[in-house]
């Protein structure tokens, strides 16, 4: 299973309500999309910020009413965090947004998801700008880089960025002034959603449309690829600022990322998810004909599963449960906390398992230690045979879009076919959907989906460069994200 992400959630009232309450839990209900830290940002006579690392604390009674009254104003934006940037690290609060960028009495603050890979030519571009003692990583250069042209105008600032900055971004940003704005990459990696109230008196966005459901507030469409969205104290402004041939929407988000329950491209996920399952439960019939029980990760794969149990009638088994206070995502850690984290996650009701031919369904499968250890306990529970049915086809390419794996050699899939991946996680047979399977089930079209990691074609020029470079030096020990190697462009 993987991990980064981040998520986003931004509001503005007309109506003096205080933000503080709709940020608190937008971005709570997206913690999912990030673990390492988070922050809120708002303005009343000035910008007030608070950070910090973990998950959004739980708050009530005093507690909750000091951080409302620190955090006053009726305009704000929150983050939570899991970098693709900089060092990996779970204490570093210096990468934590929101962050606050100023130049030639500018001050903007500002909260992203994605990530940019041609980060550090544009680090070499504003060297000036960065004082000596200040950690580098893509959000704080993307800072910079906006709040440096905006003399020129906010609307002109972003379409700058857009053309200049290669990756996947979708941002917010709150001006000192009040403006509120949000704004998507040419191609729509990362996903990015508006809602208003009923009245109209409040305006928000957010990475997930479970941010805008837990405030009471309806949908009313997605920031589109290459469009800036302006909330100033008048209203709302939209303007599409660069149009793209194709857009390029994570594939990923579908399998793995999102929750079951947002709405994504007019779809929710949990019905693209039964669908996966139906097309699994298709394509390999021969395998579920020959098996007893079709068992779920939880939670991902669970709406799989149940797709796959209506489809083909194997009785469904939750026999994995959730230790649900156990929280981190394991895909985002060391190896080493990987393996004992799945370990103490992960509980089985291994008493049903006693000579079963079992199906397992899991949304992915990156470096493999997750599912080896899941199935361990199966087969340590006396399953018979185990088939392993994944939803995400083969990854076989790092991602240089915000998901955090990001070299060929952690990759099970590059370097190893079904067979060697069955083996090497102790299972009787690994079935990945296929990807024509994968994209009919989104609803979406194959030139609107980023599908990179599987097929290796890009959607950007530079990370296409870079992957080819990287691949032919995969072999060479380097732990470094292969966007974090920008001698891979010099040849
Ligand atoms: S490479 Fe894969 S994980 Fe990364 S944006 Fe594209 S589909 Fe998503």
């Amino acid at each position: 299973m993987p991990g980064e992400k981040c998520g986003l959630f931004g509001a503005r009232c007309f109506n003096n309500k205080c933000v503080f309450d709709l940020l608190y839990w937008g971005i709570m209900a997206q913690n999912h999309r990030g673990h390492e830290s988070y922050g809120f940002l708002t303005r009343a006579e000035n910008f007030r910020r608070h950070v910090n690392i973990g998950l959004v604390p739980q708050l009530s009674g005093r507690r909750y009413s000091r951080w409302r009254n620190f955090l006053k104003g009726d305009v704000g934006i929150a983050h939570v965090r899991y970098g693709t940037s900089g060092e990996r690290s779970f204490s570093k609060l210096d990468y934590a947004q929101p962050l606050i960028a100023s130049e030639n009495g500018e001050k903007i603050g500002f909260a992203f998801n994605g990530n940019i890979v041609n980060a550090y030519e544009l680090q070499d571009r504003l060297a000036e700008k960065f004082r000596k003692d200040e950690v580098f990583y893509d959000a704080l250069v993307f800072s910079k880089y906006l709040v440096n042209n905006i003399s020129n105008g906010l609307m002109s600032a972003i379409e700058s960025c857009m053309r200049n900055l290669e990756g996947a971004f979708s941002v917010l940003g709150l001006r000192h002034n009040g403006e509120l704005f949000a704004f998507r990459d040419p191609l729509g990696i990362r996903p990015l959603s508006i809602g208003e109230s009923e009245d109209g008196m409040i305006k928000a966005f957010s990475s997930e449309t479970v941010g805008l459901n837990i405030n009471g507030l309806r949908f009313i469409g997605d920031v589109k690829p290459g469009e800036a969205v302006v909330v100033t104290r008048d209203g709302m402004e939209r303007e599409r600022l660069v149009k793209s041939e194709r857009t390029a929407f994570c594939a990923f988000e579908y399998a793995y990322f999102a929750r079951p329950d947002s709405f994504l491209n007019g779809k929710y996920v949990y019905s693209v998810r039964e669908e996966f399952g139906r097309n699994l439960g298709k394509r390999f019939r021969d395998i579920v004909e020959n098996a007893d029980i079709v068992l779920s990760m939880p939670e991902t794969a669970e709406d799989a599963a149940y797709g796959l149990h209506e489809e083909t009638g194997l009785k469904w088994e939750r026999i994995l449960r959730r230790h649900r206070y156990v929280t981190r995502r394991a895909f985002i850690l060391e190896p080493e906390e990987r393996v004992s984290t799945i370990d103490r996650k992960v509980n089985i009701v291994g008493e049903r398992l006693k000579g079963k031919r079992v199906i397992i369904v899991d949304d992915s499968i990156v470096r493999g230690d997750t599912t080896r250890t899941v199935v361990s306990k199966i087969r340590k529970a006396g399953a018979e045979k185990i088939y392993v049915f994944i939803t995400f086809p083969k990854i076989t390419h790092p991602c240089f879009y915000g998901i955090d794996m990001a070299t060929f050699d952690e990759l099970i899939g590059f370097r190893l076919d079904e067979e060697g991946i069955a083996k090497q996680i102790g299972a009787d047979g690994v079935f990945y959907q296929p990807l024509e399977d994968y994209i009919r089930a989104t609803g979406m079209n194959a030139n609107e989906l980023c599908t990179a990691c599987i097929t290796g074609e890009y959607p950007t020029e530079t990370a296409q460069k870079m992957a080819e470079a990287a691949k032919a030096s995969a072999k060479i020990e380097d732990q470094r994200r292969i966007y974090e190697r920008p001698e891979l462009l010099r040849g």
